[in-house]
């Protein structure tokens, strides 16, 4: 827990969103700002500021973020979507606490702007 952490305060339910699913590793909610249909950021409830700062003991949560994000997806019935997480200022990255976003519901453009 980061006091000054956005996400951190979304997951002890101090900030409300629009939440999908919560386990014990994760929560999965709508993004505030969507840029497709289907806009959702899945974050782990252990603050870590990007994937870049990942430990060895973080792996099996990566996992985790990895296969809850297929079987989130599922279920919501999106059957075509875009993973991404932003590392760093240059890459887009707003928030420092690890977050995949899922992107779905339109056609996507490659390579990303
Ligand atoms: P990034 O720019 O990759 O760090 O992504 C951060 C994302 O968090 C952006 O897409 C924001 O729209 C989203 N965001 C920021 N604050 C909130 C919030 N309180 N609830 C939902 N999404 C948020």
């Amino acid at each position: 827990m980061n006091e000054n952490c956005i996400f951190c305060k979304i997951v002890q339910g101090e900030v409300k969103t629009q939440k999908v699913h919560e386990d014990e590793d994760l929560v999965a909610f709508k993004d505030l700002n969507p840029q497709a249909p289907t806009h959702l950021l899945v974050v782990p409830k252990k603050h870590i500021p990007s994937l870049a700062k990942c430990g060895k003991e973080d792996e099996a949560l990566l996992g985790r973020l990895q296969a809850s994000i297929a079987s989130i997806s599922e279920k919501l019935g999106l059957g075509s979507y875009r993973v991404v997480t932003n590392v760093g200022r240059q890459a887009g990255q707003s928030v420092e606490h690890l977050h995949y976003h899922v992107l779905g519901g339109r056609r996507m453009t490659w390579p990303p702007g």
